[in-house]
């Protein structure tokens, strides 16, 4: 089975993760991408046009029979959070909802229509803004829009985020009833002081209420989202949050670095930075939650990401066949993922494609019948490559060099000759071990796994601009 992720890692290495000293984290911590995607998205152009991905939807039909992922951005919320970077609108007006649901419907039967077989979902996600913005009945209605035109797969995994500040117990129940069978709950922290700095009050029980909800009407799995480097946010006060969450138990949790941007993020600008922790505080939150959680039972995934052993997430990664897409990590196989709604990202044979981001531009294109596509890139036989190393690294902490040699005739040690010597650094802090027949990440190394990644990546090698990213840590 060719993955996004190249290669499989080794079933049964140890998954364990030893935190590097405070040193050697400042000494390589730096702006870096988060590798859901490479080449990643500031590295889309526009030459890739909507003719181009009609092109490959077609190319796409041959394998009509390939199962796909779908994910639809619904961008709309009730208010705004102040640290979020994502694509929303912030608005009462529910009309506006019914609006997009209309266009959103047109951009569906465009793609449908040009990948002609039907095409079976094995993988849904809805994201946003706040997919539980719309009603029950809207909800109902995305599910029969994909249904006409796609087979939903018996055992597919459809999975939500949700606002429980939107998503009370009827709601999830009617989740359930429309076929979703995982949700990630988004709630950053729950201590209140913290929560009117950035705009979001939620308290513990109606989070709660959504979890428990989720699990009595047959969820399989529950992510819970924090975020460390919060206004106000310490170390004691976010291992109350931590007390919290656990009392939740949620199967996975992921624990996201806020990047104070305020020049690109226009909500953060309502953040007073005085109130931002430290960067030594949040080394000490990151550090006190992932040995927490580490002692909670919690696996380390990956980048930002915990799952209970018996999750499915640790056993994909137990048995090496973890992969990464636009969500973070997934267990399934790599599909051809198309991207519905303003902003979204698609990811069809060997390109990635994103949708134009403001609905103006949404409604203009699909009025005039055309796939609303910003931008995109059809990968060469190097960005293939680099790809199938940095997921395996992301992935599995580890590149088998023969996998990665046989699948793209080079010969791993010549190839990435510079790559290699780039390393060493890393090797002598002991984050990275380069033998024969493998580069693998130590059990130090893989929270800086994003540095090590960077090194293979060839536009960061040959572009000195400014890096638009966050910190890794
Ligand atoms: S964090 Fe989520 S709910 Fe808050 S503004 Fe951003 S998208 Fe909306």
């Amino acid at each position: 089975m060719k993955a996004d992720t190249g290669v499989a890692g080794r079933s049964g290495r140890p998954r364990s993760v030893d935190l590097p000293d405070r040193a050697t984290i400042s000494r390589f911590d730096q702006p870096g991408p988060r590798y859901t995607s490479y080449p990643t998205a500031d590295r889309f152009v526009e030459s890739f046009d909507a003719d181009t991905y009609r092109h490959w939807l077609g190319v796409r039909t041959a394998g009509a029979q390939r199962p796909i992922s779908v994910y639809i951005h619904i961008p709309f919320c009730d208010t705004v959070c102040y640290y979020c970077a994502c694509n929303k609108i912030a608005t009462k007006d529910r009309a506006k909802a019914a609006e997009y649901l209309q266009f959103l419907e047109r951009e569906i039967d465009l793609v449908a229509s040009e990948i002609k077989g039907r095409a079976r979902i094995e993988q849904l996600h809805l994201g946003g803004g706040t997919p539980t913005y719309l009603s029950n009945e809207q909800l109902g209605q995305v599910r029969d829009m994909l249904r006409a035109r796609f087979d939903l797969a018996d055992r597919g995994e459809f999975s939500i985020e949700i606002d429980p500040r939107s998503a009370p117990g009827d709601k999830i129940r009617t989740l359930a009833g429309l076929g979703f069978n995982r949700m990630s709950v988004g709630v950053q922290d729950f201590d209140p002081v913290v929560q009117q700095a950035v705009n979001r009050e939620q308290s513990f029980e109606i989070t709660k209420e959504s979890v428990d909800a989720a699990r009595a009407s047959g969820f399989k799995s529950v992510n819970l989202d924090l975020i460390y480097g919060l206004p106000h946010q310490s170390s004691a006060r976010f291992s109350k949050t931590l007390d919290r969450i656990l009392e939740v138990g949620p199967d996975r949790i992921a624990l996201y670095h806020y990047a104070h941007l305020p020049t690109r993020f226009k909500p953060q600008r309502r953040i007073a930075a005085e109130a931002l922790p430290s960067s030594q505080e949040k080394l000490t939150i990151m550090i006190d939650a992932i040995r927490r959680l580490g002692s909670a039972g919690y696996e380390y995934i990956g980048m930002d990401h915990f799952a209970r052993t018996d999750d499915d997430l640790a056993r994909a990664q137990r048995h090496g066949c973890l992969h990464r897409n636009f969500q973070g990590y997934s267990t399934r196989p790599d599909c051809d993922l198309i991207g519905f709604g303003v902003s979204a990202i698609g990811k069809v044979g060997p390109t990635y494609v994103q949708n134009v981001r403001t609905l103006d531009e949404y409604y203009e294109s699909l009025r005039a019948g055309v796939l609303p596509v910003q931008r995109g890139i059809q990968l060469d036989s190097d960005d293939l490559v680099r790809r199938a190393v940095i997921m395996a690294l992301m992935c599995q902490f580890e590149v088998s060099k023969e996998a990665i040699a046989a699948a793209h005739l080079i010969d791993f040690n010549e190839y990435f000759a510079e790559e290699l010597r780039d390393l060493a650094p890393y090797q002598d802090a002991g984050l990275v071990e380069n033998t024969k027949e493998w580069v693998s990440v130590t059990p130090k190394g893989k929270l800086l796994v994003r540095a090590l990644a960077m090194v293979f990546d060839k536009y960061l090698r040959h572009d000195q601009r400014a890096r638009p990213y966050s910190k890794i840590v």
